[in-house]
Order: C-alpha cells, then sequence, then structure tokens
C-alpha cells in the first residue's frame, strides 16, 4: 500500500476542515489506525487551535507540532505582518514534510484557508507546498449555495498545478442537484456528502459511524482490495498486453497515477520510472503546462483532417523542427508512432527512387540488431528474429551488415583493426550494390531494443559518408535517440552526419500523446514536387497532424527551452559517467555504457543475453523491491529517466540501482554454484 497522506483544503474557511479532519482521525481510531495529524500554519489561536481540537475529539491521534502559529484570524501572511514577522516559506514547511512525515502512513495535514491563500510576503501559497511535496488533497466544500463556484474554482486551480485531488467532501444539509452538478462537471473525481452539524467536539460522538465510514472511504480501507482484484480480474478478461505471453506472465502492476519521475501503484511503495514509460516520457509526468495545452488545443480546434487542411499548431511544430535542424531537415511528415515514422520513411525512399526514374534502385541495407518497429516495413529491415519469425514469409528481403560496435560485449571486439575492417566492408559493400539500394537505415549512435548497444562513432561516420557518397538516402531511425535522449536534439549532430530522412517519435510529445514525424530534406520533398499527380507520396492517416497531439509537442519543445533539456541530458550523462567509473570495478556490473539521458550494463554471471532470457524475472522483482520500475532487455539492465529528474532524485535512483546490483549479484552467485 502506498502512504495515505492527504492535505486537507477548504473552498473557503468556514467550511468545515477542522471538523471533518478531526472526523478522519476519528475515523481512523474506530478503524484501529494510527492516524498523525498536522496543522503546519494556525492563525487566529485567539479563537481557537485546530490541534487541539483534535486532539479532544480524536484523542488517539499522533499530533505533530505546528511549525508556524499567530494570534490573528487572518491569513497567514497578514497575521504574521500584525506580529512584526513574515509567514512561513514553502520551502520550511516542506522541509519539515520530508525529514519527519514523509514515511508516515495515514497522515492528515490541515492548511489553513483555502490553497491561493498567502503565506507570507513573497507571495507563496498552498499550491507551492503541494508541488514539493506532491500531496494528493482533499477539498472540503459547503453542500449547499455557492458551492457550485467555489468548488469548481478550487478544483480547476488545482488541476490546472498540476496537483491531484483525491476527493471532495460536500459538507452540510445533503443537497442532491449540487451534488449532481459537480459530478457531471468532474465525472473523474470522488465525491462525499458529509453532514457535521456544528463544530462541536461533543457531536463528533454521535458522527462516530459517518467518522468511520468516511474515513473507510477516503483511506480506502473497505473494499479496497476487492475492487483492485475485480479490476485485475477484467484486465485479465479483456485486455492483451504488447510483447506479453498472458498464460506464464505474472499480471502486470496496476498503476493508479503518475507524477514526475514517479509511479503510484494501487498497491505498495511508489516507483521511479526507469524506463521513461516505455522510452517516451522526458518531462516527467503529469506536467501541468502540457495538461493545459492539450486542453486549450481541444477546445479550439481537435482534430482535423490534414489532406487540403491545415492548422497553426502543425505548422508551428515543423517550423520548430526544421529549426532545431538548423534547416537541414526542412520538411515535417506526421504519423502517429515511430513503426509508421519508419515505414513513411521506407516508401518516400522507394518511391523517390521511382519519381527520378531510378527503378533499379529497390533495396534496402541496415544492420544487424536492428529494431525499426513492428509493421511490415518496420519488420522487414529489422533483424529481431525472436519477435518477428512468424512474419518472414511476408517480409521484404534486405541487405544486412554488421555495425562495429564500442564496447567489450560487442558482435566484434573493440579495435583499430575492427573499425578498419568495418569500414572497408561498408566500402564494398556499397562499391557493388549502392545502385540498387534505394536507401540505408539505421539507429545512429545506439540500438535501442537490441540491449542499448553502442556503435563506434567513427565506424557510424564514414557509414553516413560513403551513403552521402554513392548517393543513397541515408534514414536515420532517432525514435529513440532524438530529442535529448542521446543528449541532442538529435544523436546524428555528435557525428556530424547529413541525413536524407529521419524519424522522431518516442519524446515528441514529452510522452503524453502519440505522435510522430518522419523528416525530410528539401532535396527529397523536390523529388515529389511535380505536375504529375502520380509523383505525390500517397500516404496518410486519419489521425495525420493531430492537432491536438501537435499542441502537446510545441508545449513539449516549449518546455524543452525553458528547462534546457538538452543542456540537462548532458549533465545527466555526466553524472553516469562518474558513477560508472565508481562502479566499474565493483564486480557487480559489466559493460557500463552511457550516453546523454541513458545508462546500461549487464549483471555478471548470468548466462546466454536474449530478450526471453530469465534474469528479467529477477530484475523486475528486486527492482520493485527497491522503488525501481525497470524492465531488462534480456541481460542488459538500462535505467533511462525523464530529463527533468533533479539532481537529488538522480542521487536516490542511483543508490536504489547500487542496491538492486548487489543483490542481483548475489543471487546470480548463489544460482550459479
Ligand atoms: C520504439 C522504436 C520504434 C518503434 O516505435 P513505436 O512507436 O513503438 O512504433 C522504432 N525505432 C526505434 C529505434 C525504436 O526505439
Amino acid at each position: 500500500m502506498s502512504k495515505r497522506q492527504f492535505f486537507v483544503t477548504g473552498t473557503g474557511t468556514d467550511v468545515g476542515k477542522t471538523i471533518i479532519s478531526a472526523l478522519l482521525c476519528r475515523g481512523g481510531h474506530l478503524n484501529h489506525q494510527t492516524v498523525t495529524y498536522w496543522k503546519p500554519v494556525q492563525t487566529g489561536t485567539v479563537d481557537t487551535i485546530d490541534a487541539d481540537v483534535i486532539e479532544t475529539s480524536a484523542p488517539n491521534t499522533k499530533v505533530h507540532s505546528t511549525f508556524s502559529a499567530f494570534s490573528a484570524p487572518l491569513s497567514p501572511d497578514q497575521a504574521a505582518a500584525l506580529e512584526g514577522t513574515d509567514g512561513p516559506r514553502a520551502s520550511d514547511l516542506a522541509r519539515v514534510f520530508k525529514e519527519s512525515l514523509a514515511q508516515t502512513d495515514n497522515l492528515v495535514i490541515e492548511g489553513a484557508g483555502g490553497v491561493l491563500v498567502p503565506l507570507n510576503k513573497s507571495g507563496e501559497t498552498w499550491i507551492d507546498l503541494l508541488r514539493e511535496c506532491n500531496l494528493s488533497v482533499i477539498v472540503v466544500a459547503h453542500s449547499g449555495l455557492g458551492t457550485l463556484n467555489h468548488t469548481s474554482l478550487t478544483l480547476d486551480v488545482l488541476h490546472n498545478h498540476g496537483i491531484h485531488v483525491d476527493s471532495v467532501i460536500l459538507n452540510g444539509p445533503n443537497h442532491k442537484a449540487n451534488l449532481e452538478s459537480l459530478q457531471q462537471r468532474y465525472p473523474e473525481m470522488n465525491f462525499h456528502h458529509c453532514k457535521t452539524l456544528k463544530k462541536d467536539e461533543d457531536d463528533l460522538v454521535e458522527l462516530d459511524e459517518a467518522a468511520s465510514h468516511l474515513y473507510q472511504r477516503i483511506f480506502r480501507l473497505e473494499d479496497h482490495s476487492n475492487s483492485q482484484n475485480s479490476l485485475m480480474q477484467e484486465d485479465q478478461d479483456h485486455c492483451w498486453h504488447p510483447y506479453t505471453q498472458h498464460k506464464t506472465n505474472g499480471a502486470p502492476l496496476l498503476l493508479k497515477r503518475a507524477k514526475g519521475i514517479y509511479l503510484y501503484p494501487e498497491e505498495g511503495e511508489p516507483l521511479i520510472d526507469g524506463t521513461s514509460s516505455w522510452w517516451a516520457n522526458t518531462i516527467g509526468h503529469g506536467r501541468p503546462e502540457i495538461g493545459a495545452a492539450i486542453h486549450r488545443q481541444q477546445q479550439t480546434l481537435d482534430h482535423t483532417i490534414f489532406a487540403s487542411a491545415t492548422h497553426p499548431q502543425a505548422i508551428k511544430l515543423s517550423k520548430r523542427l526544421s529549426r532545431a535542424s538548423k534547416g537541414h531537415l526542412s520538411r515535417s511528415f506526421y504519423t502517429d508512432n515511430g513503426s509508421c515514422a519508419v515505414e513513411v520513411a521506407l516508401k518516400i525512399a522507394l518511391q523517390r527512387a521511382q519519381n527520378r526514374g531510378e527503378t533499379h534502385r529497390t533495396k534496402f541495407l541496415s544492420f544487424q540488431g536492428a529494431y525499426h518497429g513492428d509493421t511490415c516495413g518496420a519488420m522487414s529491415v529489422g533483424t529481431s528474429d525472436s519477435f518477428h519469425s512468424p512474419f518472414s514469409e511476408i517480409m521484404f528481403e534486405h541487405h544486412s551488415l554488421a555495425p562495429v560496435t564500442a564496447h567489450p560485449s560487442s558482435v566484434c571486439p573493440d579495435g583499430p583493426d575492427c573499425l578498419e575492417q568495418g569500414i572497408k566492408e561498408l566500402e564494398a559493400f556499397f562499391t557493388k550494390h549502392a545502385s540498387t539500394l534505394a536507401g540505408v537505415i539505421i539507429e545512429p549512435l545506439i540500438q535501442g531494443a537490441a540491449g542499448m548497444i553502442f556503435q563506434h562513432p567513427k565506424w557510424t561516420q564514414a557509414l553516413g559518408e560513403i551513403a552521402n557518397r554513392h548517393q543513397v538516402p541515408l534514414i536515420l531511425d532517432e525514435v529513440f535517440t532524438g530529442l535529448g535522449r542521446a543528449a541532442g536534439y538529435f544523436a546524428y549532430e555528435f557525428l556530424g552526419l547529413k541525413p536524407d530522412l529521419v524519424c522522431i517519435a518516442k519524446g515528441l510529445t514529452g510522452g503524453t500523446l502519440p505522435l510522430a514525424v518522419t523528416l525530410s530534406t528539401e532535396t527529397i520533398f523536390q523529388d515529389f514536387f511535380s505536375d504529375d499527380n502520380k509523383a505525390a507520396l500517397y500516404h496518410g492517416h486519419t489521425y495525420t497532424a493531430n492537432a491536438t497531439a501537435c499542441a502537446a509537442a510545441n508545449a513539449t519543445l516549449d518546455l524543452y527551452e525553458s528547462l534546457d533539456l538538452i543542456g540537462r541530458s548532458q549533465v545527466i550523462e555526466s553524472r553516469f559517467d562518474a558513477w560508472l567509473r565508481k562502479n566499474q570495478s565493483s564486480g557487480m556490473i559489466e559493460n557500463g555504457r552511457t550516453k546523454g539521458a541513458i545508462l546500461a550494463w549487464e549483471c555478471p554471471n548470468t548466462g546466454s543475453n536474449d530478450y526471453f532470457s530469465l534474469i528479467s524475472k529477477d530484475v523486475v522483482e528486486i527492482s520493485r523491491q527497491e522503488g525501481l520500475f525497470l524492465r531488462p532487455l534480456g541481460n542488459t539492465i538500462y535505467f533511462l529517466p525523464a530529463l527533468t529528474i533533479t539532481d537529488e532524485e538522480l542521487e536516490d535512483a542511483l543508490s536504489r540501482i547500487e542496491r538492486l546490483n548487489i543483490r542481483l549479484k548475489q543471487r546470480m552467485d548463489a544460482k550459479a554454484t
């Protein structure tokens, strides 16, 4: 069970925040739970002290001491000013929380006033604390007149700041129409009704049943495991998961929400999202900026046909992608996933040859271990035998060469000879076959799905140069390496390549909505620009350049600029690099390697390295216990954080990884003997 911690706020003063907090504390006791209560800031101590109310009405509660108290019944900033001082800083409150309460289960934190009440002279509000501590909120509101507006305003503000609201408690006489109206406006929200009468401790005893019930519902004691079990059963009855043998795989992880670098499972502790949600989430989960952009766009122009129509978001995105490539890739063709971006690149390359009358150019060159996606064309140029063998009959033939890799476990051992040999092989191949090639496709720098296999950069550079020289279109599949993952907008920047086509997908919307793009040079585009209708590219998808996804992509790229996420990726790389140097000799890891926000290594003593390798189960099991969500590729373990990961979070993640490696090595050694 993840820690049950709630911040109780109200839509205004006197809506019954304290009485509801007292009910929750009392309800916890009635359910044999120890509840901890914290009132970080108390104003109006001349009248009442809320912690006292709790101590009288819910005597078994552990009351954590208040951080700042002021006598005037005003907002914290004003009450503090009257005493010639300033109200508390959000960072000080956050520090108390992190040091003393972050690990506490069954925690009720009660604010003062509503969420936008200023805490201090600099105008910080509760929102700043909620954000910093990633707390879930319970909103207490009146049940009667005025509640529709006040409750909606509070919920909208919290949503806009990306703060998770767990439930709303309407306090007062039952007013069914108000409840229904709010439920209609916020269909995902849990609404509860509670009638607490007066703010008088004695009344609470009469409310024992209500208290116990409210506690069970808010803290999800009752039916919790039942409802979860039935949800999991429904998953097993109706969902078909990717890359999953349903018969032998364990149950999937039921996720309740995600925020920043954390995934929150329905059961258990939060987990660091170590695969960036299948390599896509570069900006952390639940960024309010993206939510706002999606919402705005959906209300403005949600989706439209992109043949014979256009819209500002796609135009803006195409322009900035062109700018990111310094004008080299001036054209954007949109699809909705990486496989399709590759499919489109292959089709463009093939048709281009036809359009130019070079009908003999029908073949592709790709590289052993390549993964370009799961649609037929993308499979054809890939070499994931274990995944794709059932489809071999319908895949087209292609040429395949071994890449020259750059770390010791490689197919070809590292060293100058191997590089020279590999380049010679490329030269020979192109001399013989260039005139039949429609294109060459490669994941530049790093083959992702193959197991984070790093290429010798000089070899990849040579490939680009040779392809250019032989006028064979160079297609770069940067679905994985692009957009900061490998420390640049494009990995090819590090190699000085001149690609003709580049595929981008993962990370384009920061991991929020499906969107992919095949970028092309103007030269390639001009081969389709003709008076002949048949020379046009007859390819398109219903959701080509979906406006909402393009808005999410533009908001994502805004974040890349404002937070300098490319620079951040380089900082993460240097931290990984230092960590590897420290750990390389520990005997816990082999072949450690890093580029940008990619860290990969192998566990020693693990035998065969294929995707179905058994070490996966051990890695998954131990990493979950260490608070990490990882999904190894065979024996290769990798960690791909969001680029927004903070220094503190990064250190925490690396120490968890160290513990994982130690435990994994112990287990492997035990198995080996
Ligand atoms: C993931 C991936 C793809 C396929 O993208 P999807 O969106 O999963 O279809 C293609 N190429 C590379 C290099 C990838 O990592």
